[in-house]
Formats: C-alpha cells, structure tokens, sequence
C-alpha cells in the first residue's frame, strides 16, 4: 500500500480508502455541518451561508461513499432546515423553509450522485490502469527472458560448435593413445619375473589409462553439449521416466550415501517432451546434487501440475552456492569443481527451453539448493 499515514489510515495507489479513514472522514463532515448550522442559526440569514454545506456533503461523498454522503446532505438539509426556522424570520408561509430544505436535500443528492459516480468510474479507470501495466510488465519480463534465452543459445550453438570440432579431433589420437597403452600393458603382463620396475610401469600405466578415461569423458560431454540431437517429441508421463531412470540409479546413489526422496503426482498429465533429452537434464542436476553432498544428504525429487504446465523440484541438502556462483550458473564453462567442465547446466538449460520450459534455482549456502523445472503439459488439462 502506498500512501500510508498511519496505521490503519491509508489510501492506496488507486483510491481506495481504508475503513478507519473513511469513519473520521464522515465524522469531520458531520462536526463540519452542525458547526455550520451553528453559525447558520448565530447569523441568521445575514451571511447566507447554504452553500457552505455543500463542503461537509462532499467529504463525506468523497472518502465515504455514496451512502455517507446522502447521510451527511440530509444532515445539513435538515439543520439548514432547523436554523432557518428558528434563527431566521418568518417566511410568508410555513411550508416554504420545508420546501427549501427538500430543494437542498434534492441538491446535495444530485451532487452526491455525480461525484460518487465520478469518483467510481475513476477508481475503475485506475485499476484498469493498473492491470494493464502489470500485464505489460510481464510481458516485458518475458520478453527479455525469451530474447536473453535467444541469445544465450546462439551462443550455446557457437561454442558448442567449436567444442564439438575440438572434441573430434581429439577423440582419434587420444584412441590410438588409449590402445598403445592397452598394448603396452599387454607387454608387461608377459614378461616372466615381475620386478620393482616393472610394478612401477604398471602403476605409472594405470595412472596415464585414468587420465585417458578422464580426458574421453570430458570429450563426450563435449560432444554431446555441441550436437544436440534432433528432439522426438511425444506426450511423456514424468512420473514413467523418473521412476524408471532413477531405479538405474539407486546404485550409484547408495554407494553416495545420498538418500532419494520422491513424490510424483500420479494425476500429472504428460508433458510434450523427447525421453532422452529430458532425462539427460534431469541427470545433470542429479549429477550436480550428488556432488554438492560429498558426505552424502538427502536427494529430493517432486512433480506436481501448475496450471498447463508440469514442475519439477531437483532439491539436495548439500554445500550450497554463493550469490557469486548462484549468478553464474548457467553460463557455460563456469565451474568451481576441479574436474568439472561447466557445461552441465548450460546444456540443461538448453534443453528446457528448447523444450518451451524454464529452470530457475533457489540455493543458500550450506543448506543446499533446488532447482525448478517448468515444462508445458502436450494437452492443456
Ligand atoms: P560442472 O558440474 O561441470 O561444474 P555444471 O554446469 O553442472 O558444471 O555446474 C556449474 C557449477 O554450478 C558447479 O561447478 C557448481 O559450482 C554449481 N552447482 C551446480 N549445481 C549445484 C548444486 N546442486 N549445489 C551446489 N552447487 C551447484
Ligand atoms: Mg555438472
């Protein structure tokens, strides 16, 4: 609320006046009016002061309503009536001060009428003023989110390219490398005696093979981040997919000492979605979280409908991110990790919005993060 003078007094942005406020106001205008009607009586018609009643019946108009200020104009009619009476001369006949105070009360009532009716069509008029802004706003707001998504794809597809050329070339030399050491390790198994040096080649070989299976995984996610198959969309229950991927994963997650945590709505109506895709950006935020929670957590996963779209909640218990790291999430080869490639959540967020969906994250530092994933349903339900 704008506009705030007190507590409880208020008039917000669009006119719109509290109770209490409108009470004092209607007890202002009735105060005003028997103090004109005082001064009515003290001055008889010297002064002449009808018109002055007209101040009272429009405050209470005003910033009461239409019935407060009907109130306050047979108020002031009816103590005009009972100065003029008393406090004045006699009229030539009886009934002309009654006439005059029903001319009054008829008076006030049409300016009561119109002023209210002014004041409502204005108060309409705002809050359709209103509305319309809200809805521009949004429009802007999503405006700029789908041109930034644009834009960030464009990117994307750049680097993407470019990783993916690198990656290529990579990938044959680094296989000769990988059967040379295979061979080499083949060699050493059949000499007759093993000796310390020979033992320190089998430890030195292992290592170089570690290394070979590091540098091929970071050319596949390379490669997968640059050439993004075609998407074969079709309508996709998220419950289906999540329950049979995870299971794959319960393994893996035990041997983490992460917890799973699930709750799918079974009324969820599918969502227009390639299976495969989805589940690769699903499995880099179950990734992320697994490695946020080195001493293992809690791993949670919710859906539920949210209007004509589907939401998925990714959320760990784990490390947390700084504002600096929650800012820079999903730009690509952002990383705090040692052997990670930052291309997790771009691809991700590639993915969700070439699906029309969104992904947003709430984080706070050691207490952990979730992810939310908004996918449209293939049948608006
Ligand atoms: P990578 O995992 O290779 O580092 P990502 O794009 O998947 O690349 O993630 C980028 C960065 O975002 C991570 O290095 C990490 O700092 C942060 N991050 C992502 N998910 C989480 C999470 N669940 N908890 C804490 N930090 C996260
Ligand atoms: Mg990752």
């Amino acid at each position: 609320m704008s506009n705030v003078f007190t507590i409880g007094f208020y008039v917000n942005a669009v006119g719109e006046v509290s109770a209490r406020l409108k009470f004092v106001a209607t007890l202002a205008a009735v105060g005003l009016a028997i103090v004109l009607g005082v001064l009515d009586y003290l001055t008889g018609r010297e002064w002449a002061i009808s018109a002055f009643y007209l101040l009272p019946t429009c405050l209470a108009g005003w910033m009461a309503g239409r019935s407060a200020g009907l109130a306050v104009g047979a108020l002031c009619a009816g103590v005009w009536f009972l100065s003029d009476v008393f406090g004045g001369p006699a009229y030539q006949h009886a009934l002309i001060p009654v006439w005059n105070a029903i001319m009054l009360f008829v008076f006030f009532f049409v300016v009561v009428w119109l002023l209210t009716a002014f004041r409502s069509s204005h108060y309409y008029l705002e809050q359709t003023v209103e509305r319309r802004t809200a809805a521009l706003r949004a429009e802007i707001e999503e405006r700029k989110r789908l041109e930034h998504a644009k834009r960030q794809a464009e990117r994307l597809a750049l680097v993407g390219a470019m990783a993916a050329k690198v990656a290529h070339e990579i990938r044959n030399p680094l296989g000769s490398v990988s059967l040379n050491l295979d061979l080499i390790g083949e060699e050493l198994n059949i000499l007759p005696n093993s000796d310390a040096r020979s033992d320190e080649c089998r430890v030195l070989l292992r290592e170089m093979r570690s290394q070979v299976v590091r540098i091929h995984e970071v050319l596949q996610e390379y490669l997968r981040f640059g050439r993004m198959p075609k998407s074969e969309r079709a309508a996709l229950s998220l419950k289906g997919l999540l329950e049979e991927k995870l299971n794959f994963l319960q393994p893996l997650l035990d041997e983490k000492h992460v917890q799973l945590r699930k709750t799918f709505d079974p009324d969820l109506p599918p969502v227009h979605a390639d299976p495969e895709q989805l589940w690769e950006a699903f499995l880099n935020l179950i990734r992320n979280a697994v490695e946020a929670m080195p001493d293992g957590g809690n791993l949670t996963i919710n859906t539920k409908k949210n209007g004509t779209a589907a939401l998925v909640y990714i959320s760990d218990n784990g490390r947390g991110m700084t504002d600096e790291e929650a800012r820079n999430l999903f730009v690509p080869f952002f990383t705090t990790k040692s052997d990670g490639t930052g291309l997790g959540l771009a691809h991700t967020q590639q993915i969700i919005n070439e699906h029309g969906g969104k992904i947003d994250c709430t984080t706070s530092p050691g207490k952990g993060s979730t992810f939310a994933i908004q996918l449209p349903l293939a049948v608006e339900a």
